[in-house]
């Protein structure tokens, strides 16, 4: 684990790039949903499918920012310039939301999962369907959450950044101590090499 130097909150940087609890709350400032996405624009139809929230989701959004940012997968959108995203499917207040099909203007079927893409740039939240985003998994599509450059090191990057929150400078974080041994790899402990 590591600890955050902004918040103390201690996390797994094998898991979220940063601290989960910093982002969240910066994620909840932000607008996240687009008017494609809101269900409160609804009866309103777009010529290309999509997917609209659900009303329970969009009035809890702080605590759905907060789940998918602590329990999601962060992934790396190939097809999306690389943009990191972060994908989750589990419990939640409520169903996330549901497809409108093409010319359509009110949804039809439910889906289970919910997906903030491009966190770090433009973030915005949408539900998806498990399916399709294990598919795009499968396919290459959607790829792990990049590395730290360092030798030997396990961390996600920081997106934009090619080291994680202990190796990137300023670092964002400091190994938490009283964390068992094995929690730090070895290597990743010296700090960067400059070779
Ligand atoms: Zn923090
Ligand atoms: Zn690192």
């Amino acid at each position: 684990m590591i600890r955050c130097k902004e918040c103390e909150h201690r996390w797994s940087a094998e898991d979220c790039p940063v601290c989960p609890r910093c982002f969240a709350r910066d994620l909840s400032n932000r607008r996240l949903i687009s008017k494609k996405h809101d269900p409160g624009e609804l009866p309103y139809a777009t010529r290309s499918f999509r997917s609209v929230l659900s009303w329970e989701l969009r009035s809890e959004m702080s605590a759905v920012v907060r789940a998918v940012v602590e329990h999601g997968t962060w992934l790396r959108a190939v097809n999306h310039g690389g943009n990191p995203c972060i994908y989750f499917c589990g419990r939640l207040p409520s169903v996330p939301g549901s497809a409108v099909f093409g010319g359509d203007s009110m949804p039809t079927v439910a889906m289970d999962g919910v997906l903030i893409a491009d966190a770090w740039e433009t973030p915005h939240i949408y539900p998806v369907e498990s399916a399709a985003v294990e598919r795009g998994i499968s396919v290459g599509v959607f790829v792990g959450w990049e590395k730290c450059g360092v030798k030997n090191c396990t961390f996600m990057a920081v997106p934009g950044n090619l080291a994680c929150a202990i190796h990137s400078v300023p670092a964002r974080a400091e190994i938490d101590e009283s964390a068992p041994k094995s929690a730090v790899p070895a290597d990743a402990a010296k700090g960067p090499s400059r070779g």
